[in-house]
């Protein structure tokens, strides 16, 4: 078996070209999605990623704004910057790039912001409204993960699915979006005994771990579905996933690329949590 290469790229454009149709009706109702991004200190890869979220703001006509702020910019500060921003009407979303400073506390920042501007989907309240499937937003990677395996028509309900990988941001919320759409649902991480003997009884393996091709060909069930979440960069400045990607696709009935599988699609769902901010439709 060779498996189909899932086009991220491809699907995220797809899905982009609907929200530009969205935001231009939107904008006939007077209403510009408008996302704020908060950018702290000079790390290369996180002003890469504000870039690429602006960029692709712009391509589906949501205004946004970034807003810099130097690495000293104390916990405080930010919180003001926040707060201000959330009490701002013409503000549907905000957005604080990861990771900060060593001085500022993540978790008291991300619950600076108003949930209903979090278009993250990283706050508490949003987080636990997920759990008990009420309206709130979806952190953007495991949304797009559920997007891309919806739109290949891959079936979720009653299949195992293992996650590697139990992240705030990714690992956790993905087993929770998938037992959502009722799968059953196994997570592992560094402390687990034998991932191999799990992956292998998988029909679906969601890997994010964040090192590279650790994830072989003897981890794989023949048919399985395997999404490679991880980003990282060989010596020679090459990006790889977590998976090894030219031996696991001669065993998998599907497979996600990098660059070009889950990326895209993430960058896809902040914009589209951004109109749904737009909208308000978290308020029920
Ligand atoms: P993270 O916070 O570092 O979490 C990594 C997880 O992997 C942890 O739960 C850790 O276990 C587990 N782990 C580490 N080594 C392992 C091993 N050898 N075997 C099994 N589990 C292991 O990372 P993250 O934020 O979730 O991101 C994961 C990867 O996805 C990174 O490469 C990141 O760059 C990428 N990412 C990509 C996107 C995208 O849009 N494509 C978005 C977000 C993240 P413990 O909990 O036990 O430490």
């Amino acid at each position: 078996m060779v498996a189909k290469i899932i086009d991220g790229k491809q699907i995220a454009q797809q899905l982009r070209n609907e929200m530009k149709e969205e935001v231009t009706q939107l904008k006939q109702r007077k209403i510009t999605p408008h996302l704020t991004v908060i950018l702290i200190g000079d790390d290369p890869a996180s002003h890469s990623y504000v870039n690429g979220k602006e960029r692709a703001s712009k391509e589906v006509g949501i205004s946004s704004e970034i807003i810099k702020m130097p690495t000293e910019t104390t916990e405080s500060e930010l919180i003001q910057t926040i707060t201000t921003l959330n009490e701002n009407e013409e503000v549907h979303g905000i957005l604080v790039q990861l990771p900060l400073p060593e001085h500022i506390n993540e978790q008291r920042i991300i619950e600076a912001i108003d949930p209903k501007k979090d278009v993250d989907g990283f706050h508490p309240t949003n987080i636990g409204r997920m759990i008990v499937r009420k309206k709130s937003f979806l952190p953007c990677t495991p949304y797009g993960i559920i997007k891309l395996l919806q739109f290949e028509n891959i079936p979720i309900e009653g299949k195992h699915v293992v996650v590697i990988g139990r992240s705030n941001i990714v690992g956790k919320p993905m087993g929770q979006l998938l037992l959502n759409e009722n799968a059953t649902v196994t997570y592992c991480h560094s402390r687990t005994k034998d991932i191999r003997e799990l992956t292998k009884q998988a029909d679906i393996i969601i890997v994010a771990i964040g090192k590279a091709n650790v994830i072989d060909a003897s981890y794989i069930k023949e048919g399985a579905v395997v999404i490679d979440v991880g980003v990282n960069r060989t010596e020679s400045g090459i990006l790889t996933g977590d998976v090894n990607f030219e031996a696991v696709k001669k065993l998998a009935s599907f497979i996600t690329p990098v660059p070009g599988g889950v990326g895209p699609m993430t960058i896809t769902m902040l914009l589209r949590n951004t109109i749904k901010a737009a909208k308000g439709l978290n308020e029920n």
